[in-house]
């Protein structure tokens, strides 16, 4: 694979910081720009994280004394330095897409990670395990965008990863109709360390704005088909979802139950789990799980600490399946909420773009 050189946009936020940890060694994708709001432009990477630094391993040494630039006023040095960008910045939706929208135009993909462009049916929403033929639409968007290399592609809310790819083969296999979602969000999900959000020391809110929507309606784009350069979302199953933050640091966990049209069988799902795997595996994806689920037997599992990390926090796990009084199946999903749901999911994504020939 050629060398791709890459900007971070909101280099400096939770994501951001995220992505420059990932990227530090990556054996593609080479970290030749950050950049964030005006307020950091004009400093190192150092000066403008300042005490923000929110994760247990250390600034990347090779970043620190990287100049920060302001994403909107320098867009042409930006093109100038970077082959594509990945993108996660707080601002407002309208601001987000035309912040996006500027870059995709300038010639410049977009890997992002903000919701603001999720419902754009010629925008492809993909986890590589699970939907990797949506990058399809990408020809049609260009088309709209009137680009020739310049696109966007979105990496889905971060709950969904702690439910969505353990309830796709079963979809397809048994017929998905009906789904009750709890979620038990970390407060990383909201940007948050408990230094900077003590309320949550010993706390939990039965509130997270916007995202029981996004809970139920992004697995519809996600299994979704690709119709004449456009997304058409699925129709099945009906979801209800009730989000909570959770006195956690990283790690999202959903309870989830489920109905299908044809009843399934329970050690038929868990051989289902085990064996999955997809184009990511096989195309050897540097970011990829080598196994994308794993299930544990064990009636305490899986737990934050002891799974979150696994696969370089890229995996799903999955635990407690059983049979339901009142749905067919219901179980328990952990995923790592920055890495599979968040940068590392991105990552992903853009070396799926590389693959398939997107980013040249
Ligand atoms: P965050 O920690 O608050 O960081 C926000 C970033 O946005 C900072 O780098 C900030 O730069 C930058 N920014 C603000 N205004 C800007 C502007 N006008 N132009 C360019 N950059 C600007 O937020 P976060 O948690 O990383 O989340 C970022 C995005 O990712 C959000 O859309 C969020 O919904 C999404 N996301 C987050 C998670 C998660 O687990 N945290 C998961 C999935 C998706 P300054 O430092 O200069 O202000």
């Amino acid at each position: 694979m050629k060398d791709f050189r890459v900007g971070i946009i909101g280099a400096t936020g939770m994501v951001g910081q995220r992505f420059a940890t990932l990227l530090e060694n990556h054996p593609w994708f080479h970290v030749t720009a950050l950049a964030a709001s005006a307020r950091s432009a004009g400093k190192t990477y150092e000066e403008a994280i300042g005490s923000r630094w929110a994760l247990t391993v250390p600034m990347p040494e090779s970043m620190k004394k990287m100049p920060v630039y302001d994403a909107e006023a320098d867009l042409d040095k930006m093109k100038e330095l970077v082959d594509f960008v990945f993108c996660a910045v707080n601002l407002p939706k309208d601001q987000v897409k035309a912040l996006e929208e500027m870059y995709a135009k300038a010639e410049i993909p977009v890997m992002s990670n903000n919701s603001a462009n999720r419902g754009v049916p010629d925008v492809p929403m993909i986890v590589p395990e699970l939907n990797p033929e949506h990058a399809d639409v990408i020809p049609a968007q260009r088309k709209r965008l009137g680009t020739r290399r310049g696109f966007i592609a979105v990496k889905s809310n971060c709950s969904l990863q702690c439910y969505v790819p353990l309830l796709s083969p079963l979809r397809e296999l048994y017929g998905l109709n009906k789904v009750l979602v709890c979620t038990y969000q970390a407060i990383s999900g909201a940007g948050k360390t408990f230094e900077r959000w003590p309320e949550m020391v010993d706390n939990l809110i039965p509130y997270i704005g916007g995202e029981e929507e996004k809970s139920e309606q992004e697995p519809m784009k996600l299994w979704g088909k690709v119709v004449d350069g456009a997304i058409v979302n699925a129709e099945r199953p009906l979801i209800t979802a009730q989000c909570l933050r959770v006195p956690v640091t990283d790690g999202h966990t959903a309870a989830v139950f489920a109905s299908f049209d044809r009843k399934p069988d329970i050690e038929e799902i868990k051989k289902i789990w085990d064996s999955y795997t997809s184009i990511a595996q096989e195309a050897q994806l540097p970011s990829a799980p080598k196994k994308f689920i794993h299930y544990f037997e064990e009636n305490d599992q899986p737990q934050i600490k002891t799974a979150r990390d696994l696969e370089g926090g890229m995996a799903i796990s999955a635990g407690r399946l059983r049979p339901d009084t009142q749905y067919d199946i219901k179980f328990i999903g952990m995923a790592h909420n920055t890495l599979r749901g968040a940068a590392g999911g991105a990552v992903e994504m853009a070396e799926l773009m590389a693959v398939k020939g997107y980013l040249d």
